[in-house]
């Protein structure tokens, strides 16, 4: 294992399912020079190649549930101890998504001697992300699984929130808006909390 760049930038964005956090993402880690990680596309992956986590996860899935605490902390431990994130860090979407997972995140980090820098939080209201899901049509998007995940998330990750603000880590960023604004409002908020 390489040794960690103190300049690397370590993020976490949380965000209801369809508030634009998956395409920010993947701007925001660009911009920044991280490594994306989003555990969704990571599951669909595996579903995809038919592997032996695929087939555990994705009953789960399409049912609109959550993959259990130990098999995610497992695999998020061993994709951020690559040497790609060692080096460049990372930014994470779709993890951590219980408390259970914040807590294994910063044992993770502790371990490696490094720290998040910042978790942000996407905010795009309940109605707003329900017309947006119908509307992509994604096969793991029923109404009932969009429902499901929607009252999950209020239920377990909604509660990051206070985690990460008790550590003075959190970063509320309005996402309603165009693509390239809420881009523009994410990169203003990063770059403002690491002063
Ligand atoms: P996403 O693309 O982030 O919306 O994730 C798609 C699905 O993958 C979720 O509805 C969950 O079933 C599963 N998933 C992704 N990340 C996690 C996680 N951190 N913990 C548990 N389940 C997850």
């Amino acid at each position: 294992m390489s040794a960690p760049v103190t300049t690397a930038k370590r993020l976490v964005i949380l965000g209801r399912q369809g508030s634009g956090k998956g395409t920010q993402a993947v701007r925001i880690a660009e911009s920044f020079g991280c490594v994306h990680i989003s555990t969704g596309d990571m599951l669909r992956a595996a579903v995809s190649a038919g592997t032996e986590l695929g087939k555990q996860a994705e009953a789960v899935m399409n049912s609109g549930g959550l993959v259990g605490d130990d098999i995610m902390n497992g695999i998020v431990a061993e994709r951020l101890a690559a040497d790609d994130i060692m080096t460049n860090g990372v930014l994470l979407d779709g993890f951590p998504r219980t408390s259970d997972q914040a807590d294994a995140l910063e044992r993770i980090f502790a371990d490696q001697g490094v720290a998040l820098d910042t978790a942000i939080n996407l905010d795009v209201p309940v109605e707003i992300v329900t017309e947006r899901m119908l509307a992509r049509r994604r096969v793991d998007d029923t109404p009932e699984a969009i429902e499901r995940r929607l009252s999950l998330y209020e239920e377990q990750t909604a509660p990051l929130l206070d985690w990460f603000g008790a550590r003075d880590l959190l970063v509320a960023v309005d996402g309603v808006g165009s693509e390239d604004e809420v881009f523009a409002r994410l990169s203003e908020a990063i770059d403002r909390s690491q002063q």
